[in-house]
């Protein structure tokens, strides 16, 4: 179903969106679960691309309902494999998944249908173009999310950095986050974007999203400072921990673990 200029998403996959971007350089964002490859390759054919001609499979992150089939569609056609380095490591296998919080919650129904482990062709940075989007950072959910917003019409595909239900547009849970706070400052730079159309993770697309996204978003100046004082309180503890110990300061942990 196209939604915007040559932007479709995947018709009637289980639980999440996945993007593909028609034009010189066809690309792909995010794959849907394990066992969803064929349904992506035949919406692909239906529209005329080819899996000879996709280019790219970007991913906004690495948990099993985005990345489930890029193993599989990596396989059957000509296209690099993208992610951003965090994301990567959890795709292949070298640290545990993204999302701890959620993977307790949800462990039971990710764990049966667990993504193919596998290596990327290349690492996705911030400012990165990936057919006409650009690649904006967005830690919180996963630590290493991040979405793809296209200026020239302010299409923002923001995988799991938002949610919408219903009406409403929503940052990701304590639950759902590996750091809530993080995932907050993302969700208000996100807010200071001219979105026209955000296509989230799961759920519907959402037209003019501007006054929702501040809403959500709040002023990140004050976010940004909570961050920074929980830091800041947890290197004091560290030290005065080591302290009375007696040995070496800690380095900086997980955010909100
Ligand atoms: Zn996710």
């Amino acid at each position: 179903m196209e939604i915007a200029k040559d932007l479709h998403i995947i018709p009637d996959l289980e639980m999440s969106n996945a993007c593909l971007i028609t034009g010189p350089e066809p690309a792909l964002i995010d794959t849907g679960l394990p066992g969803e490859g064929g349904r992506i390759l035949a919406y692909m054919e239906q529209v005329g691309v080819s899996p000879r001609a996709l280019r790219v499979i970007a991913l906004t992150h690495a948990d099993p309902a985005h990345s489930g089939s890029a193993a599989w569609l990596r396989r059957e056609t000509a296209a690099r494999l993208l992610a951003s380095e965090a994301e990567a490591a959890v795709l292949a296998g070298q640290v545990p998944e993204g999302n701890l919080r959620a993977l307790w919650r949800w462990g039971l129904r990710i764990t049966r249908r667990p993504a193919e482990r596998c290596l990327v062709d290349g690492v996705l940075e911030p400012g990165d173009e990936v057919a006409g989007f650009q690649v904006v950072e967005t830690p919180g959910h996963t630590l290493g999310h991040v979405a793809f917003y296209r200026e020239e019409d302010g299409v923002l595909i923001a995988g799991d950095a938002l949610r919408v239900s219903g009406s409403d547009i929503l940052a990701p849970s304590f639950w759902n986050s590996a750091s809530e706070v993080r995932a907050r400052v993302s969700v208000s730079h996100l807010a200071d974007l001219p979105v026209t159309l955000l296509v989230p993770g799961h759920g519907n697309p959402y037209r003019e999203p501007g006054a929702g996204l501040r809403r959500v978003g709040g002023p990140p100046g004050i976010l940004e400072e909570t961050l920074r004082r929980r830091a800041l309180h947890r290197q004091r503890r560290g030290k005065r921990r080591s302290t009375s110990r007696g040995g070496a300061a800690p380095t900086d942990g997980a955010e909100g673990t």
